[in-house]
């Protein structure tokens, strides 16, 4: 398939290499100029990127930049024809993908919102988990690209569902961190090694993905973007508003958005997310030194 790839982050330079390895013809197109992605053109505005595309596949980081992408000067919508697909894998505001959807759908262009799990080691080795809004005709269609970079389509619903499911998700991530963060924190205070804390919660009915994930990185104090703090920080954002717009109370969320807020005026937005454990050990005067 002709697909342009629009999003050359963290997460969207590896799902570029992976169409392109499994045959497709990708063009790709990023805002700041950046290295090649080997076996794709490189094009000069998101318009260029998609006047031949079939599917147009956007990843980057929050709504404004859809927006700029798809809707700006030189956005994709200038090349857009009937027929074509627009599959969006940033984690976005639910409203605003209706809002889109509705804008290129009567150009006659399809819009699947598909926001990703798995981080940034799940999108380089093609494990991504696609959580997906859109009609299914049309996601049934994109199977062989989902295939290409992920192991796992979960079809939630119409247009927007993905982007609402994927908040859920995310909230439950944020939560769970800020749990292990917390537990780490005080048994370190009460002289447990996190080694032996961490060996304990794996083994026991706790045990869960975030801390599989997260653990290696948090032995060594490496918070090098995995998620960076500012994307999680923009997620609950993104919960908290759609939460006020629909009269949901989430107590613990707001709570752990103060973390956030604290950590950003650290100027910890570009590390991973899991830099807010370091928040907590400096009050508590405990962890790496
Ligand atoms: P990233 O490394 O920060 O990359 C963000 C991308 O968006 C870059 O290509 C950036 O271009 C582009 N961008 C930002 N603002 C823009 C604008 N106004 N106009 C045009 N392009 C703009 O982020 P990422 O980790 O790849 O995440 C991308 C999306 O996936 C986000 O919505 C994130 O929440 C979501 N996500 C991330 C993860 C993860 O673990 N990293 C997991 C699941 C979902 P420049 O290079 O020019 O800055």
């Amino acid at each position: 398939m002709r697909i342009a790839f629009l999003g050359l982050g963290i997460m969207g330079r590896p799902m570029a290499s992976r169409l392109v390895a499994a045959g497709h013809e990708v063009s790709v197109w990023n805002r700041t100029a950046r290295q090649h992605v080997e076996g794709a053109t490189t094009a000069v505005s998101p318009a260029d990127a998609a006047k031949e595309a079939e599917v147009i596949w956007c990843c980057v980081a929050d709504t404004a930049a859809v927006e700029r992408v798809m809707f700006g000067d030189d956005g994709a919508v200038h090349s857009l024809r009937e027929g074509v697909i627009v599959v969006d894998s940033s984690t976005i505001s639910p409203s605003a993908t209706l809002q889109f959807a509705e804008r290129v759908n009567a150009m006659g262009v399809h819009w699947v919102d598909a926001p990703v799990t798995g981080s940034k080691i799940g999108a380089e080795n093609g494990q991504l988990i696609f959580i997906v809004g859109g009609a299914t005709e049309t996601v049934q269609y994109l199977d062989p690209l989902f295939k290409a970079m992920g192991k796992q389509v979960i079809h939630v619903g119409t247009t927007g569902k993905g982007q609402a499911a994927k908040l859920g998700m995310n909230l439950m991530i944020a939560l769970i961190y800020e749990g292990f963060a917390e537990a780490l924190t005080l048994t370190q205070k009460l002289g447990v090694e996190p080694q032996k804390m961490i060996e304990l919660i794996q083994a026991s009915m706790v045990k869960n993905g975030v801390v599989d994930y997260k653990a290696p990185f948090v032995l060594r104090r490496d918070y090098s973007p995995n998620f960076p703090l500012r994307l999680m920080h923009k997620d609950i954002h993104l919960m908290l508003d759609m939460a006020k717009e629909n009269r949901v109370k989430l107590p613990a969320l707001e709570t752990v958005d103060e973390i956030y807020e604290m950590s950003s005026e650290e100027g910890w937005d570009d590390l991973d997310y899991a830099a807010t454990l370091g928040l907590l050990e400096k009050w508590a005067g405990v962890g790496k030194k």
